[in-house]
């Protein structure tokens, strides 16, 4: 049998685990937090069960959504299912209706009486041309110049939210090539990609604690502890002297770069190259409240930092718990966490009727949530050196740093590994 060690425990480092255990890997997991799930789990010790973020899935999630059935999970009880739809709280923009992909935007667009007719069809008529050209664009472009030539309403009401949200870069930075790819598999590849999943139970609950039980149950090791250095050991590699056939690096990209630095230099300089993005989540608690929906759009400006609000008791976890979500969110934190919770605070005061005058429970600011994800970006390769392999969010591929871009990089990296013969490493 051929052991494999994981190297970090998130959903990349989750799917990676068990896909090699799958393929007839013994696997070790190594995570260097108290609790696996990586940027995509709950808090620890704290109830209400807080997340580090809100997290949002889609219904093109399909490698996430399988992996969660394949330990057990239950996404259909565990995610609320809704149909795409932008609700501010002022006005309704588009709503998508079921069907086949192309006749539901098509309708939908139509449909958004809050667009004048004539913004309606130049919308209409650039998504066309964005079709025909196979969603390829100049990859020096933003999102920005992509869209410039759209009317203002669609742009402010439908790009730039959709853009910060999937990329958590500002459209006017973000990378076109990778938002038209989102726009593809979203909206135009398959009934229900677009719908708009929502967690109903803590992140750690939906993948990270059923993926542990599940590992354990078929002899994985999980060993909580930082790996230091890599260390080649004739035709393996070794970690803390154990020596393994194949090694999946799934940390972040700033800790896969100081692990490789010796063993493979240019890899680990393309790893180390990213600029983050931070994402700030503000946590509210109003007894007896609920939002319109369970989830609202909100406009960004310079005193107002939130662009989506949640109504967790409306999802099922905790009533009377909100979540505001600031996105691209680096001006915010520049500007102090107190600042920028005590601004989403007045702006969804300001925006959603209360029963009792909400309140801050927590503002959780991750300062790398994501790479900042711009044009002519270099993403580093799976393939490190022979006999280790990455995954991770990071990794050349064409989404955005997400769920479902972690687990896929995680899968194809176990097969990758499962695929080399024993002592590939000196090959
Ligand atoms: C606030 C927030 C909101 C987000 N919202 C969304 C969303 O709505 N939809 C979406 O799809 N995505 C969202 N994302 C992105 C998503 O969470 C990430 O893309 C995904 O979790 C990345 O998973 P990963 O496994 O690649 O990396 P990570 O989650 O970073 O996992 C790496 C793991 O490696 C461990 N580790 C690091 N170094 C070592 C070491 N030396 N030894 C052992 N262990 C180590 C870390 O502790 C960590 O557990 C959001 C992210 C954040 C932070």
């Amino acid at each position: 049998m051929k052991r494999v060690a994981v190297i970090g425990g998130g959903w990349a480092g989750l799917a990676a685990a068990v896909e090699a255990v799958s393929l007839g890997a013994t696997v070790t997991l190594f995570e260097m937090a108290p609790t696996l799930g990586g940027r995509a789990r709950s808090l620890e010790g704290i109830e209400p069960v807080l997340d580090n973020g809100q997290h949002i899935l889609i219904g093109a999630y399909t490698e996430t959504l399988a992996l969660m059935r394949r330990v057990g999970g239950d996404p259909d009880a565990d995610l609320l299912r809704m149909p795409l739809r932008l609700r501010y709280p002022d006005r309704e923009t588009l709503r998508l209706p079921p069907g086949p992909p192309t006749l539901a935007f098509l309708r939908g667009v139509l449909g958004c009486t809050a667009w004048s007719r004539r913004d309606r069809l130049r919308f209409l008529v650039t998504s066309s041309l964005w079709t025909m050209r196979g969603f390829r664009c100049d990859p020096a472009l933003t999102v920005a110049e992509l869209c410039a030539g759209l009317p203002r309403a669609v742009r402010d009401d439908l790009i730039d939210p959709l853009c910060v949200a999937a990329l958590n870069t500002p459209a006017e930075q973000a990378s076109a090539q990778v938002f038209l790819r989102v726009l593809k598999d979203a909206l135009f590849s398959g009934p229900g990609s677009a719908d708009l999943l929502l967690p109903r139970r803590g992140l750690s609950a939906l993948l990270p604690t059923p993926t542990s039980a599940w590992l354990q149950s078929r002899g994985a090791e999980i060993r909580p502890r930082r790996v230091q250095r890599l260390e080649a050991a004739g035709r393996q590699w070794a970690i803390d002297g154990d020596a393994f056939d194949a090694l999946i690096v799934a940390c972040s990209s700033v800790e896969a770069s100081r692990l490789t630095r010796d063993l493979a230099p240019h890899w680990s300089a393309a790893a180390g190259a990213f600029e983050f993005q931070p994402i700030v989540t503000i946590y509210l608690e109003s007894a007896g409240s609920a939002l319109p929906a369970p989830m609202v759009a909100l406009r960004e400006s310079s005193t107002a930092p939130a662009q989506f609000a949640f109504d967790l008791g409306q999802l099922g976890q905790q009533a009377g718990l909100f979540s505001l979500v600031v996105s691209g969110a680096a001006p915010w934190v520049a500007r102090g966490l107190d600042i920028t919770g005590a601004a989403a605070l007045a702006q969804a005061q300001q925006h959603f009727h209360w029963a009792t005058p909400p309140r801050i429970v927590r503002v959780l600011s991750e300062k790398r949530a994501t790479f900042a994800c711009t044009p002519n970006l270099r993403r580093p390769d799976p393939l490190v050196v022979p006999g280790i392999w990455a995954a991770g969010d990071y990794l050349a591929g064409p989404y955005p740093a997400t769920l479902e871009g972690a687990v896929r990089s995680g899968l194809a990296a176990a097969r990758s590994a499962m695929r080399q013969p024993l002592g590939g490493m000196s090959d």
